[in-house]
């Protein structure tokens, strides 16, 4: 039995096999062979092999996922029967007497160069194909396995060395019990849509895929951040009572879904969820949320090969709202980069993604993108209660940019005749420092803040979130933090406006104590985390909760802040 430490990424407990999530080894040496109609029969087997594998997951893909999905794989069918394709190849095994593994890598890479060096979309697109096709066919001359998440038809544990968001979206809930990576941390994108999906997940581990073998035995305990491989008959018996315990807290939560959240001294606050899809909303209303804090929008656009239209994105955006059936949602606009790429805007390789050309940043300077978005929000306004923030705001000049874009859309519309609802509320993430610090001006300007202090803790510790190795700098309570997330209210309540917060920190026990205490009007989390919340916020005295949030406040370090916390709550 072997085990490890890693983060506790989304709660609950996992038991299953491995399924390990690694691109396998494709590499091979040029050789010279004796029998060229061997090696052609071999080359052809591969082939065959590959045809059947690719029909496979072509029918299921249109099952699963859809007919445009489907037509990803079908495009790789034709590639892979294709004769002029083939025939190079057969030609060079004859010709050259090479094995059949360089004949086919050559010639793909030859046709691969020539396609990409054309000035057209649907050649670049063939090359990218041919290239996946040629993987495909090297496996099986090489016999090692490619994988393929999709295909999964059996409960398993994924191992990977970390998941990009799109891999995450791809994840079948009814068959991916639990994931762990070697790297990656608690506000990684992969851990925080593992929240909202409810798989248990640890990341972080440093060695997941080192340490486990396909078909390994695993536990994955996302409540303590620990992994146990090959666990022994009596762990796996303490980790299934461990889990029945989990479910059955979730029982106990379950039964304040339709309350209000109120604190024991009979303070409100609203509890929202952070969403990524129209899907995420079927959770929203199972928890109880009382809005949706964050509709994280980007996830629109990300896991296809072009920008989501207006008509595309007026549809999720009108299906959020008239789902929320006049609750608030706050819609952020779009937020990419760091670890959010779009290939597809082929925008240049940089070298600190998390401080580069990001989110209103971009969208700034690519009107089009960022107009297109803005029009389709617009016109979804009229169908419930929206409210629009923009991320990644520094400077007030950029917040009254934005603005200035978004009225200007607002007049076309009316003066095109469009409805659009004239009371939404506009905002802005403050998870800048520059932002953090001089709230007292943005909140003259703007309706309402929401603290992502997923990025506020990243900017004011310089820890990269998704780093692992100073994982142990994102500080949620560290006084620096709570003085920041203190400015930042004081600041909207002196202008009578309201503040949220939508990082991770607004469903985190250890922060919910004295996020009431220091006045915070919404707190914004995974849906999964919401119950759990509301059952601890009825339990606690605002008035008690303000006096421990002076005393933390005037701490020194992050321990004594947990310890004074403890001391009061537990
Ligand atoms: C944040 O930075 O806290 C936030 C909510 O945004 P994201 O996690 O999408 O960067
Ligand atoms: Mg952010």
């Amino acid at each position: 039995m072997t085990f490890l430490q890693g983060i506790a990424a989304s709660n609950g407990i996992a038991i299953a096999k491995a399924y390990r999530l690694v691109e396998p080894n494709l590499s091979f040496e040029k050789q010279t062979i004796e029998d060229a109609d061997s090696e052609v029969s071999r080359f052809k087997e591969a082939i065959d092999k590959s045809k059947a594998e690719l029909e496979a997951i072509r029918d299921r893909a249109q099952v699963e996922l859809g007919a445009d999905k489907a037509a990803i794989f079908e495009a790789h069918l034709l590639v892979l029967t294709d004769p002029e394709l083939n025939g190079p190849i057969e030609d060079k095994i004859k010709s050259e007497k090479v094995n059949a593994e360089a004949a086919l890598k050559d010639t793909a890479d030859m046709f691969v160069m020539m396609f990409e060096q054309m000035d057209n979309e649907y050649m670049k697109e063939r090359a990218a194909d041919i290239r996946d096709v040629t993987k495909r066919v090297l496996s099986h001359l090489l016999g090692v396995q490619l994988v393929n998440p999709s295909m999964i038809a059996e409960e398993v544990i994924i191992v990977a060395e970390d998941l990009t968001p799109s891999d995450t979206a791809q994840l079948n809930r009814q068959y991916v019990l639990g994931f762990t990576t070697d790297i990656g941390g608690r506000t990684s994108h992969s851990a925080i849509m593992a929240r909202s999906m409810e798989i248990p997940a640890v990341v972080g581990t440093k060695s997941a895929t080192e340490d486990i073998n396909n078909g390994d035995l695993v536990i994955v305990d996302g409540l303590k951040g620990e992994v146990h491989i090959n666990p022994t008959p009596e762990l796996v018996e303490e980790y299934r009572n461990i889990h029945q315990q989990y479910e059955a807290q979730k029982t106990e939560w379950a039964k304040l879904v339709n309350e209000k959240t109120v604190s024991a001294d009979e303070h409100h606050v609203e509890l929202a969820a952070n969403i990524g899809t129209p899907n995420d909303l079927k959770g929203v209303i199972e928890n109880g949320g009382e809005g949706v804090g964050l509709y994280r929008t980007e996830f629109l656009y990300m896991g296809r090969d072009q920008l989501p239209t207006e008509e595309e994105q007026f549809e999720s955006y009108k299906a959020v709202l008239e789902g929320m059936k006049g609750k608030p949602v706050v819609v952020r606009t779009l937020d990419i980069g760091g670890d959010k790429e779009l290939p597809y805007l082929q925008l240049p390789k940089e070298l600190n993604p998390f401080l580069g050309f990001r989110a209103i940043r971009l969208c700034l300077e690519e009107q089009d993108i960022f107009r297109t978005q803005l029009r389709a929000l617009l016109r979804a306004s009229s169908y419930g209660n929206l409210k629009v923030m923009f991320p990644m705001i520094a400077t007030l000049d950029e917040f009254r940019e934005a603005k200035a874009i978004l009225e200007d859309e607002k007049q076309k519309l009316i003066s095109a005749g469009q409805k659009v609802s004239d009371s939404i509320e506009l905002g802005i993430m403050v998870e800048i420092p520059s932002t953090a610090v001089l709230a007292d001006q943005f909140a003259k300007e703007v309706d309402f803040f929401s603290i992502g202090t997923n990025d506020l803790i990243q900017y004011t510790m310089a820890a990269d979130r998704m780093n692992q190795r100073v994982s142990y700098l994102y500080q949620p309570y560290s006084p620096s933090i709570l003085r920041l997330v203190k400015m930042v209210i004081d600041a909207a309540h002196a202008e009578g406006k309201w503040a949220g917060m939508c990082g991770e920190m607004a469903g985190d026990e250890t922060a919910i104590p004295l996020l009431l205490g220091l006045g915070l009007d919404e707190f914004s989390m995974s849906a999964t985390s919401i119950l759990k919340a509301r059952s601890q916020i009825k339990k606690l005295s605002k008035a008690e909760m303000e006096k421990l949030a002076t005393e933390v406040l005037n701490m020194q370090t992050t321990s004594q802040v947990i310890e004074a916390v403890n001391a009061v709550t537990k």
